[in-house]
């Protein structure tokens, strides 16, 4: 049994919903400078079968990557939204959807003191560009914001949003946001397209095109951007709905 060195036993300092479909839960854990990167964004999200009751780690507070440990429920991906590994903390913004499982049910019961690990940090962020098209749905809202951080003032691009509840976003004067409802997948595709073409037009072989969400919207993405270089591309499905 591989045990993961970089674990990190977390507790639930916050929780709040900063829209109607999503809680951002801050964790305050030690050690948390290897999480600071824009290189990587991702974490996994280790959730104890009882979150009040403590965690169950090896002698070196390390934990069994195969998930045989009985404390462990589930593991999940999760994006960093923020971070301030100086003052040992992250946050993490849950979508809080339909049939929700463990991710999701952890983040609307949590209460301060509440445990659970991440180790990390995983994936990959956006190449430094002069132009972009980033299209997510809800679950890939925080990586945008996060992505958006690392976009320079001068950046020109669109980012289409799809969800029914709009948070707010930071992004250069140059990059455009448009909302849609979760329902307009077909409609955000084709904007997403026309947006990737105008961008080719002004600035050729400088946008770098992102996206994340469900599966299928993903697979149509992968379709839509067959001619943009894998240098300039990444697109992550992060949850498949069944
Ligand atoms: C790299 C990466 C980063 C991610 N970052 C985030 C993040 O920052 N915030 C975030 O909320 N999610 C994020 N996700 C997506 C998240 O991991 C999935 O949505 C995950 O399935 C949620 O786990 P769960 O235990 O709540 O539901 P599961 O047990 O996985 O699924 C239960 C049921 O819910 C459905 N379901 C799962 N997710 C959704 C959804 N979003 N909308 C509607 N139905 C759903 C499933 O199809 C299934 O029927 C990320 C995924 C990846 C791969």
């Amino acid at each position: 049994m591989r045990q993961r060195d970089d674990f990190r036993t977390m507790r639930v300092v916050s929780s709040r919903r900063i829209s109607p479909s999503m809680q951002r839960l801050r964790l305050t854990g030690d050690d948390l400078h290897r999480f600071a990167t824009y290189e990587n964004l991702h974490v996994r999200l280790y959730i104890p079968k009882e979150p009040r009751s403590g965690w169950n780690t090896t002698d070196n507070g390390s934990i069994d990557e195969s998930l045989n440990d009985l404390s462990v429920s589930a593991m999940r991906y999760y994006t960093i939204r923020h971070i301030d590994a100086d003052a040992g903390w992250i946050e993490i913004d849950f979508v809080l959807h339909d049939h929700g499982g463990p991710g999701c049910l952890f983040a609307l019961a949590a209460r301060a003191g509440d445990s659970c690990g991440i180790s990390g940090p995983c994936g990959r962020g956006v190449k430094p560009c002069s132009s972009c098209v980033l299209i997510g749905d809800a679950t890939a809202l925080p990586a945008i914001g996060r992505i958006c951080e690392t976009l320079v003032p001068a950046c020109i691009g669109r980012i289409i949003a799809l969800s029914d509840h709009p948070i707010a976003l930071s992004v250069p004067t140059g990059v455009s946001v448009t909302w849609m409802p979760t329902s307009a997948r077909k409609s955000a595709l084709r904007i997403a397209e026309m947006a990737l073409r105008a961008t080719e037009e002004e600035l050729p072989d400088q946008t770098f095109v992102w996206g994340a969400g469900e599966f299928r919207m993903i697979r149509e993405l992968e379709g839509l951007t067959k001619h943009v270089p894998s240098e300039r591309r990444l697109l992550m499905p992060y949850w498949k709905s069944v």
